[in-house]
């Protein structure tokens, strides 16, 4: 069972919500996957039965096609949060840990060219392994943050805050314009570039400089 932890692993005592997510945030992946830079953040949600610890094993439903890893850095909520500023934002978000934001990519290929919506590529159950998460007192620069995924031992993704194309401020202001934020709920911030598919017995460490790291291990379904 799923709960919300702090970065020295201990239960936080927020319930566990919904995870509202950003698509194409930074540059270099829109490129990669050749999509196009949205004109308002691209917006989708992940239930709470997508959220799974990032620990141990980590279970990837290989049947389905290429299951990829989108590391991205999560904003945990720690009070209602509706309607705000970009100044007013940050004063609502508990802290912040790691996501992966487990995403079938044949299925969303698919999805995509009937102009379907994501879930069954996105919100499957398990989609959403979370590390604990860092107290946002802890982070006097939260915009600055730098994180990274290795898969058997070799990085395969480095993100860096300060490349995102709307700053978490301004992505909580947004989400809470469409989706009233309730404490436990989740705002994932986007992928960096460096996608790519999971295989069963991967090794997975995902870190955010020394502040917080996760290990896990991919197993099939
Ligand atoms: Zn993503």
């Amino acid at each position: 069972m799923y709960q919300h932890l702090d970065n020295k692993q201990q239960p936080i005592g927020l319930p566990v919500g919904k995870a509202v997510c950003v698509g194409r945030n930074y540059l270099a992946h829109i490129q990669e996957l050749n999509n196009e830079v949205p004109e308002q953040p691209l917006l989708f949600i992940k239930p709470a039965t997508s959220m799974v610890p990032f620990a141990d094993d980590i279970v990837v439903p290989v049947v389905q096609g290429p299951c990829h890893h989108e590391l991205e850095l999560a904003l945990l909520i720690g009070k209602p949060i509706r309607g705000v500023s970009e100044q007013q934002a940050m004063q609502g978000v508990w802290g912040i840990g790691l996501a992966l934001d487990l995403t079938l990519r044949e299925v969303q290929d698919q999805l995509k060219a009937k102009g379907q919506p994501w879930e069954r590529a996105k919100a499957f159950d398990g989609s959403c392994p979370l590390s604990g998460f860092v107290p946002l007192g802890q982070l006097p620069q939260p915009q600055r943050l730098q994180f990274q995924l290795e898969v058997n031992g070799q990085v395969r993704q480095k993100g860096d805050a300060g490349l995102m194309i709307h700053s978490m401020a301004a992505l909580v202001a947004e989400v809470s314009r469409y989706f009233t934020l309730q404490p436990g709920d989740l705002v994932l911030t986007g992928t960096p570039s460096g996608v790519g598919p999971l295989q069963p017995g991967d090794k997975l460490r995902a870190s955010m400089g020394s502040l917080l790291a996760a290990q896990a291990q991919v197993r099939a379904a």
